[in-house]
């Protein structure tokens, strides 16, 4: 695969798969382009070494055809703020004789958008002849889009088969994206500490079946710490509860036992009235809340135990929030995670908030300069932390 960073990228016609999959209001305005700024640095390189490039990308869940609503050319203005002077060109199908004329007359430090790749379906298939057409955009192909790098797509797996080793490679976002998780899994300084949150357990089992064999400790909160604590005999009133996963959570218990992992679960929390901003709340055991209740963030004494393994800790993984910190009145805990996470880091931890919903959490608590490292890519990243190949990764490294 092509070292992105020691390359030379004059003369060459990129495809790059990008992730600008990004949130649109109801008049079609990008609401927020981090997305767009995550891909930047690459592009940039690229044209400034006089390169040019094709990006492609998908944009929400079209039916399988063109929905006027799902275009990428409403990204057009936001993408132009980030390349000023740079000509900007679209074309308004992704394998149409137009789209490959505008690829083929592309000039160096030109950009060319395609529209959206999910107006084909053969996109999510994963289909050869879409892929090879797709190909023929570029002699260079570089996936930058960490995002959708679980999936095995057209534009982010197959179309690597078009392309020789030394013709393919990661942009920088998806080599930090992969550097850092490795860093974390496998060359992590010690003490290792995971806080793992969300709404179930049932979406975090394989994490927390592989964060045993690399963490020494587990901080478990949010709404999954609940099927824990009933399986251990607590009342949990009316918190999240999925009785499937009790005997799983029992396992995990003991197997990190027997690994030297410790796993702490909350021992107190906020628990409300109904499942709302406005509910009423109050303090209450772990073990003890009452009926009608419902847990719906970590307490006090949970927030300091948790915020001083986390400031103990050398290196520490973040997924998922420790309440349903949407409501103001619940976002307590996961706000003084991120808050002990920034603390940490300063002081030299190495941090990394990845998957579920903590990134947004991170973001909304203005300390995401504060850590070391924010992944991008929800999915891809729980996938690539559960151990699993992630297929636009192999894709490239074979
Ligand atoms: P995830 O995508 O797995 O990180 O889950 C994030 C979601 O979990 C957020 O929307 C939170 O509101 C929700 N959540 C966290 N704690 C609770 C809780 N105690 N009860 C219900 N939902 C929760």
């Amino acid at each position: 695969m092509l070292q992105f960073q020691n390359t030379n990228f004059k003369d060459k016609k990129v495809i790059m798969r990008v992730d600008f999959n990004v949130p649109l209001d109801a008049e079609f305005k990008v609401t927020d382009d981090t997305r767009i700024a995550g891909a930047e640095a690459t592009i940039k390189k690229i044209l400034n070494e006089g390169g040019s490039v094709v990006l492609m990308s998908h944009l929400g869940r079209p039916k399988g055809g063109p929905e006027a609503k799902f275009s990428l050319k409403h990204i057009l203005p936001t993408l132009a703020t980030y390349f000023p002077g740079v000509t900007i060109h679209f074309a308004d199908d992704c394998i149409s004789d137009d789209a490959f004329a505008k690829s083929s007359a592309l000039k160096s430090g030109e950009l060319l958008l395609l529209e959206n790749l999910r107006f084909y379906p053969e996109e999510e298939k994963g289909n050869p002849e879409f892929a090879q057409k797709l190909s023929r955009h570029g002699d260079t192909y570089i996936n930058d889009a960490f995002g959708t790098a679980h999936r095995e797509h057209a534009s982010t797996a197959t179309i690597a088969k078009y392309f020789d080793t030394d013709h393919k490679g990661f942009g920088y976002l998806m080599a930090a994206e992969v550097e850092n998780a490795t860093k974390l899994l496998h060359d992590a300084e010690k003490p290792v500490t995971a806080i793992v949150g969300g709404a179930k357990v049932s979406d975090k089992i394989q994490l927390l079946e592989r964060l045993i064999d690399n963490m020494d400790n587990i901080l478990i909160g949010g709404g999954m710490a609940y099927t824990f604590l009933s399986a251990l005999g607590g009342k949990i009133g009316t918190s999240l509860f999925e009785p499937d996963y009790v005997d799983l959570a029992l396992k995990i218990l003991d197997k990190a036992k027997s690994n030297n992992t410790t796993i702490y679960l909350p021992s107190d929390n906020i628990a409300a009235d109904k499942f709302a901003p406005d509910a009423e709340s109050r303090i209450v055991d772990s073990y003890n809340i009452p009926d009608g209740w419902m847990g719906l963030d970590i307490g006090p004494k949970t927030i300091e135990q948790f915020s001083s393994i986390i400031k103990a800790s050398k290196t520490i993984l973040w997924n998922g929030p420790m309440g349903v910190f949407e409501f103001e009145k619940f976002a307590t805990g996961t706000f003084s995670v991120a808050k002990a996470l920034a603390e940490a880091t300063d002081a030299g931890a190495f941090s990394l908030i990845g998957g579920g919903d903590s990134a947004s959490a991170i973001n909304k608590s203005g300390l995401e300069d504060r850590v070391s490292f924010v992944s991008t890519g929800g999915g891809a990243m729980l996938e690539f932390l559960e151990g699993k190949e992630l297929p636009g990764i192999k894709a490239i490294t074979g």
